[in-house]
């Protein structure tokens, strides 16, 4: 059986995290978490990156500080995961949804504009498959309308928009090292912001409401409650597992992008036959091969294509099923504009095993699975 994903493991995880078991400080901002934020600040030339307890959190966080009310409007894809929306229900907002490019199945930033209204407050990108979205006219729109720009980064750690780093360019990015993400910690996360004037607001925010981050700094003598806040630091433990992963994103990048070249170009004869369509990636773009996805048909192909290589031991997958059309989705947002692609593409998109521990001849099988499908020989 080839599993649709497993949690990376590199080598050195079980070492740093006894490591951090050694050095006797297992809760959060610990050595291990110290190193992670500061190999991110360099990689990824960002100012301030403080590890969070998942992208969950880290969008939460980012929700509150950009002091989002009740009634405020947020505008977003339908297409994504629901955390994208919930970190902004919780405070209270609505939530516009808008209508992707068939071709990224990121949110088309032409019809951004027609979604705004006097309430709306903040616009949130999704880079799905670590494909970056159109950001210069993004952040154009949101310039003009004085909106915040929060990028849903949970795919695109370590991947780029002409050079930038994705979560880096907004006013917040929001990272995900959940196991099913390109680097992991099991569960956790990143919020990274580039305006200092964020950064006391954040660790208070993330330090349960007190000013504990500036206390472990030597900046002041004793710590206290100072404002709203709630738990989003991960235990030192994760963050060294997380850390090992980082010391080897060239590896599994490499290893990756290998997985999808292969899968790219052994499949391409079936969408020149007009089968399938493979993803497509704007030139401005430089993808982490976060995800492999192929469009069939319809609905109907798409569920006898992924029971098909159940039968022959292969797990693929769907993906979303767009937020508007959900029971929350209804509830808490409405869809701006005409749904011309979100529902129809969703339905035909299905996922190939990719990760990092996944095995060449693995890759092999499956693509000779899909090229022998009957009905993709006739
Ligand atoms: C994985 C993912 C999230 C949530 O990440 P967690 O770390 O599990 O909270 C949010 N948005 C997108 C687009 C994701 O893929």
């Amino acid at each position: 059986m080839i599993d649709f994903n497993r949690p990376p493991f590199v080598g050195k995880e079980l070492e740093y995290i006894k490591q951090a078991v050694d050095f006797g400080k297992l809760c959060g901002d610990g050595e291990f978490t110290r190193r992670c934020s500061n190999w991110m600040m360099e990689h990824f030339e960002a100012k301030h990156v403080l590890l969070t307890t998942s992208c969950t959190h880290a969008l939460e966080m980012a929700a509150y500080l950009c002091q989002i009310q009740p009634g405020d409007e947020v505008i977003m894809p339908s297409y994504t995961f629901v955390s994208t929306a919930d970190a902004f229900v919780l405070r209270g907002a609505k939530i516009v949804f808008v209508d992707i490019h068939p071709d990224t199945m990121n949110i088309d930033e032409t019809k951004i504009e027609a979604a705004i209204t006097d309430r709306t407050k903040v616009i949130v990108p999704v880079h799905y498959a670590g494909v970056a979205c159109a950001m210069d006219e993004i952040m154009a729109i949101a310039k003009k309308y004085n909106l915040k720009v929060v990028e849903d980064a949970a795919q695109g750690v370590n991947a780029y928009y002409k050079g930038r780093a994705l979560g880096t360019i907004g006013d917040f990015g929001c990272y995900s090292f959940h196991e099913t993400k390109n680097y992991s910690m099991g569960e956790g996360g990143a919020l990274v912001f580039q305006d200092d004037k964020y950064q006391e607001a954040a660790e208070i925010l993330r330090e349960k409401g007190t000013n504990r981050s500036k206390f472990f700094r030597g900046q002041i003598d004793k710590y206290t409650w100072v404002d709203y806040g709630s738990s989003y630091l991960p235990s030192d433990m994760n963050a060294a597992y997380l850390y090992a992963q980082l010391e080897a994103a060239d590896k599994i990048d490499e290893k990756r992008s290998a997985i999808y070249r292969y899968y790219a170009e052994h499949l391409k004869p079936l969408a020149d036959a007009g089968y399938i369509e493979q993803p497509v990636v704007p030139e401005y773009a430089k993808h982490n091969a976060h995800m492999y996805f192929l469009k069939v048909k319809d609905l109907k192909a798409r569920t006898e294509l992924i029971g098909y290589l159940r039968e022959r031991g292969v797990w693929t997958v769907f993906h979303y099923i767009p937020l508007h059309s959900s029971a929350a989705g209804e509830k808490f947002g409405r869809f701006c504009g005409e749904d011309a692609y979100t529902t129809k593409e969703s339905e035909r998109l299905m996922r190939l095993p990719m990760f990092y521990n996944l095995d060449k001849k693995d890759v092999e099988y499956v693509v000779k699975c899909i090229l022998e499908y009957p009905k993709f020989n006739k």
